[in-house]
């Protein structure tokens, strides 16, 4: 048998898996643990843990008096365990009841947290854990939540710690009106995640701006979290052993791809934030356009699951109002976001280039944007003294036109909102 017949499989295979697993991604890397609210129909935490540790195959720990914990095992049986150092737990997933959740008859409220890992290593977990729950009916309310502690000892002991949190707090205080239009509106007004941006002030924002990020860093808890750990996101409390930061804003979900793609999420947004930043992103972060922003920061099936997530909702509750900073995804939802989270792709019959596009187009005739506008050639849209940062999949764009989100080969950094294709290509109507 020929040697590349060996290779074809095992390439192809890794093609495959990769689809279902996340790759070695520095994000990914990252130790994360979840929290999820829920209801089960048994009558007490020891019946489910005992169900949820044989549903799903994993080892579920209980706390008792002081560090003693009971856990139970996927073949039905309980063994002790005493907690001592490790007070982070690391090995097993923990039940507990949850008294802060509406009383429902014949259910039992809980609060499962995960073990502390590795996003990619905790995948295998999350799909167990959401399969056994769903076997087992569990049930969210609207008091529930889902809440993603990202974890931050690593950075600390990289002497990071200060950077990544004002970072994450700039790059958060941007972000949040659009984060809010992705969960329901009982997670919008809501005590036990109240949002952070309206709290803060010209003199704060300056501060958190322009203020360095060494100083600052002790002063982000105070200026983002006035009212202690109830917001959309929790800064890490200095007196505490452990450090996390908290987003909390996510509705409580057992259903395991909306809870990889909110924690890949997270990740890719704490990911942007681990080193200074130079102007560009400061401005960028700071004024620039909300989805160039979007695709520098997260991939492609994250800005997809964003945008669907958010027409899902406005299709859902047509009458309540987004915050003004993201009126426009209104305009934006009538025009929906591709199925697969994919655009259309082709090679331009021009200049040769691939570009994405939101409406079919013939091959034979493909012209991409530049090419379109500019149709006597000379198309090269960016100098190559213009340093791009790369985007993480087809940069987006709003239609200054109807408002679509479309697809571009290159970011339009211009002060005009450009085009889609509908609005100005051959045939167009006129918007006006
Ligand atoms: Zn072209
Ligand atoms: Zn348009």
């Amino acid at each position: 048998m020929a040697s590349w017949m060996l290779i074809i499989p095992a390439t192809v295979l890794l093609l495959w898996s990769s689809q279902f697993r996340s790759p070695c991604f520095a994000w990914a890397q990252h130790r994360v643990g979840l929290e999820l609210e829920l209801h089960m129909p048994l009558s007490n935490v020891e019946g489910a843990a005992k169900m949820l540790a044989k549903r799903s195959d994993l080892y579920l720990a209980k706390r008792c008096d002081g560090d003693r914990r009971k856990v139970y095992r996927p073949d039905g049986g309980i063994s002790p365990y005493k907690d001592g150092e490790d007070r982070v737990c690391t090995r097993y997933w923990v039940v507990q009841h949850d008294s802060s959740l509406d009383d429902i008859k014949n259910m039992t409220s809980l609060e499962l947290s995960s073990r502390a890992k590795a996003f990619q290593d905790l995948e295998g977990d999350i799909d167990a854990v959401s399969d056994a729950l769903c076997d087992l009916d569990a049930r969210i309310t609207k008091s529930c939540g889902f809440h993603v502690h990202m974890d931050m000892t690593e950075l600390s002991k990289a002497k990071m710690k200060h950077v990544t949190l004002v970072n994450f707090a700039r790059l958060w205080v941007r972000l949040e009106p659009l984060l809010l239009a992705v969960v329901p509106p009982s997670r919008r007004d809501n005590q036990y995640c109240k949002q952070v941006a309206p709290f803060l002030r010209g003199k704060d924002l300056w501060r958190l701006w322009y203020g360095h990020e060494y100083f600052m860093a002790r002063d982000v808890k105070e200026l983002l979290n006035p009212d202690g750990k109830y917001h959309t996101v929790n800064f890490p409390d200095e007196d505490r052993l452990y450090h996390t930061l908290e987003v909390r804003l996510h509705s409580g979900t057992v259903e395991a791809w909306k809870i990889k793609r909110w924690v890949k999420l997270c990740l890719q947004l704490l990911e942007v934030c681990k080193a200074p930043w130079d102007e560009e992103m400061r401005w960028l972060v700071r004024r620039g356009s909300m989805l160039h922003l979007l695709t520098l920061c997260v991939d492609e099936e994250v800005s997809a699951h964003i945008f669907r997530r958010a027409f899902h909702f406005i299709r859902t509750y047509p009458h309540v109002k987004l915050p003004d900073a993201v009126s426009w995804l209104e305009r934006a939802s009538q025009h929906g976001y591709p199925q697969s989270g994919k655009w259309q792709e082709f090679d331009c019959t021009g200049c040769g280039e691939r570009f994405p596009s939101d409406i079919p187009l013939s091959e034979a005739t493909a012209l991409c944007w530049s090419c379109l506008h500019k149709p006597d050639g000379g198309v090269k849209l960016s100098s190559p003294e213009i340093i791009e940062k790369p985007t993480q999949g087809w940069p987006l764009n709003l239609c200054g036109c109807c408002g679509k989100i479309f697809p571009s080969k290159r970011p339009y950094l211009g002060r005009r909102l450009p085009t889609c294709r509908t609005c100005s290509g051959p045939g167009a109507i006129s918007c006006s």
